[in-house]
């Protein structure tokens, strides 16, 4: 017994020696745990709970085809190839070349941009849907990302379907310069574009969401959904810190904290979504369950949408 209990005991301080001396990324990647509230948690706990701990309710960073398979009625979704202009027309070098990062990010990810656009239902309403890989450069915007919200925009209008975007990332990419900048004032046009159509324009904010895409398509939506916990800011509490010379509140720019300001209208638990969604979308579709047939064939509900939102 003893000798079990000692067995145990040195094994856990190899363990929380190997945590001490950090793990690199690769080793972390490889291993079965993730180190969380209560320690250890099994990565297999966490991915069956919707990628979110089952103790602390921390939500984990998913993949494009993770969020939607939680997003869309029983997980069913069709995917769209989108437009991708011509890479690095800077020829940006810093660091690493950019050309190089690119490579590696769709070697990691299996993307040719940091967004993948889906179409698939919510509570049996038919919705377009956008979410992003943070294993794509950070989920950052460039011109590649501006393309994939511009057609989401368009096929939500054609289709008339609701738009809704999961919103996460640092900014617009900086080793594109003004072009990822340029994507600002570009998804706020389509955003428009979606709503002068009177289609519901819902924001799902997934830690973090800042800079430019704070400043742009992802505070425009007509309801914005937060998962707990996550950061929703412009410039970053750091920045904000050194210059205001004061010392932040520990909630500052949690979705929590910007939800008590009226920055957002839900913090949301992300295996509570597609519920709220759907929820929400029959309200603002002015029905109880409409079928895409509904959606598709009458114009009049939705339309009464733009008057009222
Ligand atoms: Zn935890």
């Amino acid at each position: 017994m003893v000798n079990w209990l000692n067995k145990v005991i040195k094994a856990g301080e190899r363990i929380k020696a190997a945590i001490r001396k950090r793990a690199t990324k690769e080793e972390l990647a490889k291993s079965d745990y993730v180190s969380c509230c209560k320690g250890l948690v099994s990565k297999k706990e966490i991915a069956n709970n919707f990628h979110t701990c089952p103790y602390c309710s921390k939500h984990f960073k998913v993949t494009p085809s993770e969020r939607f398979g939680y997003l869309f009625d029983s997980g069913i979704y069709e995917t769209f190839k989108t437009p991708i202009p011509k890479d690095d027309p800077l020829g940006f070098v810093a660091v690493k070349a950019y050309k190089d990062q690119l490579k590696s990010a769709r070697k990691k990810t299996g993307l040719d941009c940091s967004m993948v656009v889906a179409s698939g239902e919510i509570n049996k309403i038919k919705c377009t849907a956008v979410a992003s890989d943070w294993e794509f450069l950070g989920s950052s915007i460039e011109a590649a990302e501006g393309e994939s919200i511009l057609f989401a925009a368009f096929h939500a209008i054609e289709n008339r379907q609701p738009l809704i975007i999961v919103a996460q990332g640092g900014g617009m990419r900086m080793q594109a310069s003004m072009i990822s900048l340029s994507q600002m004032p570009r998804t706020t046009l389509a955003i428009n574009e979606v709503k002068a159509a009177g289609l519901p324009y819902i924001v799902i904010m997934s830690d973090p969401v800042a800079g430019g895409i704070t400043a742009s398509y992802a505070m425009l939506g007509d309801i914005h959904i937060a998962e707990p916990g996550a950061t929703v800011a412009f410039a970053g509490k750091r920045v904000i810190s050194g210059t205001v010379k004061e010392e932040l509140p520990a909630d500052f720019q949690t979705s929590e904290a910007v939800l008590k300001a009226g920055f957002i209208d839900r913090v949301c638990h992300r295996k509570d979504i597609n519920e709220e969604i759907g929820k929400l979308l029959s309200i603002l579709l002015k029905k109880n369950s409409i079928s895409t047939e509904d959606i598709n064939e009458t114009s009049e509900d939705t339309q009464q949408i733009s008057k009222t939102a």
